[in-house]
């Protein structure tokens, strides 16, 4: 039995190693997903100032126009001013150009502060782009590293499998299954130490009596609470037992 249990703790380096390779892959390709979320929010966020800012400047080319055609109005009620006769026709020619100028003056100021604005807009959306490009790059050279990292790991993984099979080869096929489904069942850790006379798997009390059974190694034993395996840790280092025991 001896050999099982050493077999038994060498599944379970095993299946830690593939675990943390798995949780840094995992890890990677969130971190990635997080990355490319960050620039697509920021590539659409600078891609929707854009369209404002050409929607800004068709506005002002509107009004621009508009400006135009009132200055000429302005100027025919000039005209028309300085070719009154009459008083009642001249005060009238007066009013009328007064009212003109005052409008026009509102839309040369409204102008004014669109064309400020869109200026403060166009140097914003410059900066922005600067940053977008930078963002771009170094989300664009950490996929690149982290991708040779996934490449890496899926090796490693592979590599790690290939030992694990030859180790549930040396283990009797109803062991492995029950090393399996515990596994499943306990967050992916089947065979824990003992430790100061308790599983280190649920913290629960082994009994002196199992205690000694799992000392001895002549039996498999279960912890009575989480059916984990268990093992005492002041054995032998196991790589040596079990390429003996083979
Ligand atoms: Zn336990």
């Amino acid at each position: 039995m001896k050999e099982v249990i050493l077999a038994l703790r060498r599944l379970q380096e095993i299946d830690d190693q593939v675990r943390s390779f798995e949780e840094e892959y995992q890890e990677i390709l969130e971190r990635l997903e997080r990355y490319r979320t960050v620039r697509d929010r920021m590539g659409d966020d600078l891609e929707a100032k854009k369209q404002d800012l050409s929607e800004a400047e068709r506005l002002i080319r509107d009004q621009e126009e508009e400006l135009k055609v009132a200055k000429e109005r302005e100027s025919k009620a000039k005209s028309k001013l300085s070719t009154a006769m009459k008083t009642k026709q001249y005060i009238a020619a007066q009013r009328e150009l007064e009212q003109i100028k005052r409008v026009n003056t509102t839309r040369e100021e409204e102008l004014i502060q669109l064309l400020e604005q869109i200026e403060i807009n166009k140097k914003t959306i410059k900066e922005l782009d600067e940053k977008f490009q930078t963002l771009k790059e170094e989300i664009g050279r950490e996929e690149e590293s982290y991708t040779q990292r996934l490449g890496e790991l899926k090796e490693k993984i592979g590599s790690v499998e290939h030992d694990r099979q030859d180790c549930t080869k040396r283990l009797p096929r109803e062991i492995v299954g029950r090393y399996n489904r515990i596994k499943r069942a306990r967050a992916g850790v089947a065979m824990v130490p003992v430790r100061n006379e308790r599983c280190t798997g649920c913290n629960m009390m082994i009994q002196p009596q199992l205690y000694n059974h799992i000392m001895r190694m002549e039996t498999l034993e279960s912890c009575p609470q989480c059916s984990r395996f268990l093992f005492t840790p002041e054995e032998l280092i196991i790589t040596g037992e079990v390429a003996e025991a083979s």
